[in-house]
């Protein structure tokens, strides 16, 4: 059986690494390249701990693509270089799976005309963990009866976009089910409420509160509380390790290429 062929860019953030350690262990996976401004010319197995494996890290994505020709490139990075990146990807024609989070409208717009363009797909998750996206799944449903709901997501202090993609991703779920011009959105300021503390009620995503919390110490939270009369109802996940985010990971790797176009989340490739 042909192994699918994977560079990771990224190789030596915290979920690269881990990702690709994932892989390694993967038997219907091989890793072929891996990029990141850190750590260039060392052996990426020996940064890990593993050995030499015989792949350098690089910095140069057009020249790895080239060299080692990839069915697959996976990208943790930071959302500015990861545009640049899957726009890379599919002018070579290589399919991305995409972890970063924090990208704009304007870029995940231009992506899409891109992919569109070339016929080249890219697979967006907020957030790999399976819980996470039974979390979401849950959310989508008890919405449906419970329709007041704030989301606290809860990240380590070294996390550069808030709120966090999942986050964005469950208001969204939450408030198409809802639908989006409800009168119960906390969203819309309720008669003489104010903020004595700018922030204090948090951001507000299609008509749901967001409160982000930074701390060390943590990983990856969301917890969703919903309100109705005389009860409330909190459902919450816990991603306390990062191997969480890689059983998705692998899914996303080996089955979204067979789907067209952009793709975003993995609820997609689970059967649900
Ligand atoms: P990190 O800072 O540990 O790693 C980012 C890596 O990108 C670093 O090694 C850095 O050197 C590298 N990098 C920066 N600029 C680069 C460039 N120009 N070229 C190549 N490499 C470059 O961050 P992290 O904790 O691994 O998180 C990475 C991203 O993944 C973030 O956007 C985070 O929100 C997201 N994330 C997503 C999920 C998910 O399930 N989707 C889970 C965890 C983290």
């Amino acid at each position: 059986m042909k192994k699918t062929r994977v560079i990771v860019t990224g190789a030596t953030g915290r979920m690269g690494q881990a990702v690709i350690n994932g892989i390694l262990d993967d038997p219907q996976c091989s890793l072929v390249g891996a990029v990141d401004i850190k750590g260039e010319g060392k052996d990426i197995g020996a940064v890990l701990g593993r050995g030499n494996l015989g792949i350098r890290i690089e910095q140069n994505l057009e020249k790895v693509i080239e060299d080692t020709l990839p069915d697959v490139m996976v990208d943790f990075t930071i959302a500015q270089v990861a545009k640049t990146n899957i726009d890379t990807a599919i002018k070579f024609g290589v399919y991305s799976v995409v972890g970063t989070t924090g990208f704009n409208e304007k870029e995940l717009e231009e992506i899409q005309g891109l992919s569109e363009d070339k016929g080249t797909g890219v697979f967006f998750a907020p957030n790999f963990a399976i819980g996470a996206v039974l979390m979401m799944q849950c959310a989508k449903e008890i919405i449906k009866y419970l329709p007041e709901a704030e989301i606290i997501e809860l990240h380590h202090d070294q996390k550069l976009d808030s709120p966090s993609g999942t986050a964005l991703r469950t208001a969204e779920i939450m408030a198409l089910e809802r639908g989006l011009n409800s009168n119960t959105a906390q969203g819309k300021e309720k008669k003489g409420m104010y903020e004595k503390v700018k922030g204090a009620r948090g951001g507000n995503h299609n008509g749901i509160p967001i409160h982000s919390i930074r701390l060390p110490g943590l990983v990856a939270h969301q917890e969703i509380i919903f309100g109705g009369l005389g009860q409330t109802l909190s459902i919450r996940h816990d991603s306390i390790d990062r191997n969480s985010f890689i059983p998705g990971v692998l899914l996303a790797i080996k089955e979204a290429p067979k789907r067209e176009g952009v793709v975003v989340g993995l609820e997609n490739l689970m059967e649900m």
